[in-house]
Formats: structure tokens, sequence, C-alpha cells
């Protein structure tokens, strides 16, 4: 799996964060996503995909 993301179209919703927590994060001043992690273990894949699924931005591209 590989993860780009968009941080441009990011709204700082900070869903992602909440939904995989080791690959994501948001920047302290303004909230943007920062992806900790673009080729996250098996284990995170599953949340990754949820991630995705319902950043309201569509922020995050997967590729598998
Ligand atoms: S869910 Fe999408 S819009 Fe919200 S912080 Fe994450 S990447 Fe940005």
């Amino acid at each position: 799996m590989k993860i780009t993301i968009d941080a441009e179209k990011c709204c700082a919703a900070g869903q992602c964060v909440l939904v995989a927590p080791e690959v994501f994060d948001q920047r302290d001043e303004d909230g943007v996503v920062v992806l900790l992690d673009a080729e996250p273990p098996a284990e995170q894949h599953d949340a990754v995909r949820e991630a995705a699924a319902i950043c309201p931005a569509a922020v995050i591209e997967v590729q598998e």
C-alpha cells in the first residue's frame, strides 16, 4: 500500500487522525493533515482505507 495526500485540499476536519492515528497527524498551527507513514504495515491498511473513504475533502489517495 502506498498513500499520497493532497494537503492543499485538506479542510482540517481530523477524521483521518481519529481513524488511523499511527498514519496521519495534524499540524499544530492549522490542523492540516501530516502523513506520518506513506507505506504503512498491513495491520494499518483497513484503517487507512476507512480514513480515505471518510475524508470529506478526498485528500487521501491509496494505491494498493
Ligand atoms: S480527514 Fe481529510 S480533510 Fe480531514 S484532516 Fe484528514 S485529510 Fe484533512
